[in-house]
């Protein structure tokens, strides 16, 4: 495993980003590491080979960015979830609460095969809001989900008791 400086000491404070009052954790310093990318790369995907995972379900947008290579790792598809009305196909959506208001989360409705498996990767679990619609929306279409991969969760969130049924593999807590 990773030592966790390599990924902690590249993940950086912002406070009042993108509101005030809220202390944004900014990745970009980590994906801009070659062995700091490399690292977490490997980290999200460790525990979930031999999982036999069909499809990695990556979250818009930073979750795009570490699910594709999580998948290549995993021999896996990459599915992109996105926010309503991105993709250009035939979607199934999944709506959730936000702080103000609700925002729907979706899939391509032939992307992820009844019965296949499948494996959700973000950067951040913070309230868990998002990947509660992810985890819900996949099993709308009818895959089973294998896990929820992190590379930080906010321990003073509470991300993961509200996905608690899939118990998020989290790289780094803070
Ligand atoms: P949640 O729905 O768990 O409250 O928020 C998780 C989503 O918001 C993730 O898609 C994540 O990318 C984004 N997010 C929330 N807080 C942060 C943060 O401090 N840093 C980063 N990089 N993403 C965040």
């Amino acid at each position: 495993a990773a030592a966790p400086d390599l990924l902690l000491g590249r993940i950086r404070d912002i406070p009042d980003f993108p509101r005030p009052g809220v202390l944004f954790k900014d990745i970009t310093p980590l994906l801009n590491d070659p062995a700091a990318l490399a690292a977490a790369v490997a980290g999200l995907a460790a525990p979930f080979r031999g999982a036999g995972v069909d499809h990695v379900v990556g979250l818009e947008a930073r979750g795009f960015i570490f699910g594709a290579p999580v998948a290549l790792e995993l021999g896996a598809g990459f599915v992109p979830a996105r926010k309503a009305g991105k993709l250009p196909a035939s979607v199934i959506g999944q709506p959730y609460d936000l702080e103000y208001g609700t925002a729907t989360v979706e899939i391509h409705a032939d992307a992820v095969s009844p019965g296949s498996r499948v494996l959700i990767v973000d950067d951040v679990l913070a309230t868990g809001g998002t990947g509660r619609a992810a985890v819900d929306l996949v099993r709308k279409a009818g895959g089973t989900v294998v896990g929820f991969s992190v590379l930080m969760e906010l321990t003073a969130l509470p991300g993961r008791e509200k996905l608690s049924d899939v118990e998020p593999h989290a790289l780094l807590a803070v």
